[in-house]
């Protein structure tokens, strides 16, 4: 479903992606894990349009995706992202941050686009936050209405980048078991986290990212259990 193919990316004179390359296919959950600096966020925001690259390609479901290009609006329609901040409305209850989307990029009626985020609500529990505004919900709340605003997009994917590393630690259980849901009904995921618990059990796949090259990729088992590098090894043994 995606394809990533030799991916360079500098900026100025620092190389920061050294030709990357991996696939997901459809309902498949990929975690990255990988030390800070070694590129995690700059190779998820290539696979969404948001960032630039000066060799290699991007296909979503083998159409090849030019970042430069108008469309890339069109883009993010099909893969959504979930970020660190949420980036809500602060002036617009969390069901108005939900329907924005499907309002005015999708174009939907605003009696089908609140129906469809107050589901997404109700799913993501937070049917009785909905007239809240983000002031009034805790963090944890908060990206749990991010991430029912990029459910309401209904997209093929949804990127996440360490969406519980800005939140107080008894919050976080929350917002991974959502992911966790949403995983299990088949949306396909590719999830930069440092919560090596959650990469253990919902992954399909783990890739480690280190100084911008993929060192090592397998199953959860291969790579968190029995890393074959003793990069990955020693990463492993600082965070755990
Ligand atoms: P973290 O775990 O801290 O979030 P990361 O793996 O997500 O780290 P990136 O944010 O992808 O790392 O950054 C990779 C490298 O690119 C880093 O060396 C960073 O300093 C550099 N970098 C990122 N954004 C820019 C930018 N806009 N201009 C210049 N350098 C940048
Ligand atoms: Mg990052």
């Amino acid at each position: 479903m995606i394809s990533v193919r030799d991916i360079h990316k500098s900026y100025g004179q620092l190389e920061v992606i050294k030709g990357v390359s991996f696939d997901v296919t459809p309902g498949e959950v990929v975690c990255v894990i990988g030390p800070s600096g070694s590129g995690k966020s700059t190779i998820l925001r290539c696979l969404n349009g948001l960032e630039t690259y000066q060799k290699g390609e991007v296909r979503i479901d083998g159409q090849l995706i030019d970042p430069s290009a108008r469309s890339i609006i069109a883009l993010r329609q099909r893969v959504s992202m979930v970020f660190q901040r949420f980036n809500l409305f602060p002036h617009r209850t969390a069901l108005e941050n939900v329907m924005e989307g499907p309002v005015y990029v999708k174009g939907m009626e605003r009696k089908a686009a609140r129906d469809l985020a107050a589901m997404y609500l109700e799913k993501v529990g937070l049917g009785d936050k909905m007239q809240n505004f983000p002031d009034n919900l805790s963090g944890g709340q908060q990206q749990r209405v991010a991430i029912a605003r990029a459910l309401a997009m209904e997209p093929e994917a949804i990127l996440f980048d360490e969406p519980t590393s800005a939140l107080d630690p008894e919050l976080v259980g929350d917002v991974l078991g959502v992911m966790r849901q949403v995983a299990e009904e088949g949306m396909t995921m590719v999830v930069v986290t440092h919560e090596m618990g959650f990469a253990r059990e919902v992954a399909d796949r783990v890739l480690f990212l280190e100084g911008g090259t993929i060192v090592e990729e397998g199953t959860a088992q291969e790579v968190l259990r029995n890393p074959k590098e003793l990069r990955t090894q020693d990463f492993l043994h600082r965070v755990l």
